[in-house]
């Protein structure tokens, strides 16, 4: 299949992309399109065999349910068996944005859109691009990051051309997504809300609206087969380039000299390595292929480039 890459005008999209690439979702085709959080891989969150299409391009497993997302609130009626009060207040103060719902699904939902679960993921996007594609395709479109399954989300079109041309119909080229990570995943489902997976509104931006949460035991520990996690893909392996990765963290002047170590060893053995640094450390390395992801005092902007970056050691070649 040939994927068709357009470029549209972040503010002003080209009606006549939109109508197309709409046309090609309502006929059970793949378009990816921006958000944002990151770039969305779109289908007919009613048909099937569409969603099905979905897990096949991206190597997703079957299990890990898809996020829907909507052009207008009404669009949330359809789709849910019970808005709770908690999930009406956190739309009032969140959406349209970056925040994901879960709350019990409708009947329409099809088993392969929630992992064969009661309850449904609701996402209505703020940027203009996917609210209006939503919009004009008249539908709820099933929309998980773009990325080939375990990699890093996808934040710029490139990154999608690279991990799924020649399995989707369509990638619309909208600019890079602005949050550039997942969207929070808070499960309101039940009288308390539980945050499944952190992200853009964190966890007191949250409580500001709610009151107190709950946290899913998963979010802040390591895979251990112990805990299971309630958003199924948080068990899986995700998030990762084919280089390995190692986090080193405490305080600044610890963590340049335990990577400066790591690189002298490891160049010693022939290996190439990849520094992650910030624009206050970058000059302090004493080798290494040094990329910057932001600045140490706006974490937005380590946020908004830590998957290009991932993306980017592996396509240097780093070890
Ligand atoms: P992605 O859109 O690729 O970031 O993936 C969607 C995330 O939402 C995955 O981690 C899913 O496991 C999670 N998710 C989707 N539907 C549900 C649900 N009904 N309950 C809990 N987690 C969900
Ligand atoms: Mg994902």
């Amino acid at each position: 299949m040939e994927t068709k890459l357009v470029k549209v005008d972040t503010e002003n999209p080209e009606k006549s992309v939109l109508t197309e690439a709409a046309e090609i979702l309502k006929n059970g085709g793949l378009v990816a399109f921006p958000t944002e959080t990151v770039y969305g891989l779109g289908a007919n969150g009613l048909d099937e065999k569409a969603c099905k299409r979905i897990y096949e391009a991206k190597g997703r497993p079957s299990d890990n349910p898809l996020i829907l997302t909507i052009g207008d609130l009404d669009g949330l009626y359809k789709i849910v068996g019970k808005v709770t009060e908690n999930a009406k207040k956190i739309i009032d103060a969140f959406w349209p944005g970056p925040i994901t719902l879960v709350l019990p699904k409708a009947d329409c939902v099809p088993e392969t859109v929630t992992g064969g679960l009661d309850t449904v993921a609701v996402r209505y996007p703020s940027n203009k691009i996917a609210r209006e594609l939503i919009k004009i395709a008249g539908i709820p479109v099933a929309a998980p990051s773009a990325n080939s399954s375990g990699k890093p989300s996808p934040t710029r079109a490139s990154h999608v051309e690279f991990d799924l041309n020649g399995k989707i119909e369509m990638i619309i080229d909208g600019g890079a997504a602005d949050w550039g990570l997942g969207s929070t995943i808070l499960d309101v489902s039940e009288d308390k809300p539980v945050l499944l997976r952190p992200g853009a509104v964190t966890q007191d931006m949250i409580e500001d609206v709610v009151g107190e949460i709950d946290v899913d035991p998963a979010v802040y520990s390591k895979p251990d087969g112990n805990i299971v996690p309630k958003a199924p893909g948080m068990k899986y392996k995700h998030y990762s380039p084919s280089a390995k990765v190692i986090l080193v963290s405490g305080s600044m002047e610890n963590v340049i000299s335990t990577i400066n170590e790591k690189i002298s060893t490891d160049e010693k053995n022939g290996l190439r390595v990849g520094v992650m640094a910030t624009t206050q450390t970058k000059d302090r390395y004493i080798g290494g292929e040094v990329l910057v992801v932001g600045d140490r005092t706006k974490p937005e902007t380590i946020g908004a480039n830590l998957f290009k970056i991932l993306r980017k050691f592996d396509f240097i070649g780093v070890d």
